[in-house]
């Protein structure tokens, strides 16, 4: 299966895709998480990508495209789980293209809504892991030892991009230029819209619905 999560900052994309890439046996490609890696690691793609992470503006869609080419075109992604890409026409359109070349069409295109005074609040209480990357939210889903990774045991700690004024310009980057990708996928056949509200395993149960798979 080839999935794709499209949704606001905050909609949870990270929290479903860790269930769905067990439940389907699929590789996760998130941009957000190899960026971050990146620019941990100090790499030249991390220090062009920071600048932009920083004010919560995209990456320019060459150089993103560009990473997403390169880890498609490896053999162990043929099922795959993009999240957070594409976030732009442009970027759909490369996805389009390479898939094609590749011949590994996408399945569907899963929308998580969620109203915005809900987003802002999972943004601002959003903790991550420094090691592996899990996420957590100061309320709803807490560590069970604060500011330690239930998973891993790695460091949490809080996005920069999580800041209040940060979010703000991020949602209005995801109004402008990811919704767009709303109808692009409508028009294909292959959306799928998900009510993103509710418990993380309330917002489960429905993408499996509309993916048309077994119950948990
Ligand atoms: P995204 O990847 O779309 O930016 P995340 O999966 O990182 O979103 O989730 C953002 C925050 O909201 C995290 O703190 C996460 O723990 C929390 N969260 C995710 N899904 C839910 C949910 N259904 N109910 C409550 N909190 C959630
Ligand atoms: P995320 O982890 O998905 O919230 O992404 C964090 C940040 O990484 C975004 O605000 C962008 O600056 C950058 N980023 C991640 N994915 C993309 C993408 N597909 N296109 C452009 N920028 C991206």
């Amino acid at each position: 299966m080839r999935l794709i999560l499209i949704g606001p900052p905050g909609a949870g994309k990270g929290t479903q895709a860790a269930f769905l890439v067990e439940r389907f046996g699929l590789v996760t490609v998130a941009t957000g998480d190899i960026l971050r890696a990146a620019r941990q690691a100090g790499t030249p793609l991390g220090l062009q990508a920071k600048e932009y992470m920083d004010r919560g503006a995209l990456v320019p869609d060459e150089v993103v495209i560009g990473l997403v080419r390169e880890r498609l075109s490896q053999p162990d992604t043929v099922n795959f789980l993009l999240d957070g890409f594409p976030r732009t026409v442009p970027q759909a359109e490369a996805l389009d293209g390479l898939l094609a070349e590749l011949g590994r069409p996408l399945d569907a295109a899963v929308l998580l809504e969620v109203p915005e005074e809900l987003l802002i609040d999972r943004l601002t209480g959003r903790y991550t892991c420094r090691s592996c990357g899990a996420v957590y939210h100061l309320k709803d889903h807490p560590p069970l030892r604060p500011g330690v990774c239930d998973r891993c045991g790695g460091e949490l700690y809080q996005r920069s991009d999580d800041s209040p004024e940060t979010v703000q310009r991020r949602l209005r980057v995801y109004r402008e230029e990811t919704a767009p990708l709303v109808d692009y996928y409508r028009r294909r056949g292959i959306l799928r819209t998900v009510d993103g509200t509710g418990t993380v395993a309330e917002v489960t149960d429905r993408i499996l619905a509309v993916l048309g798979a077994a119950p948990r």
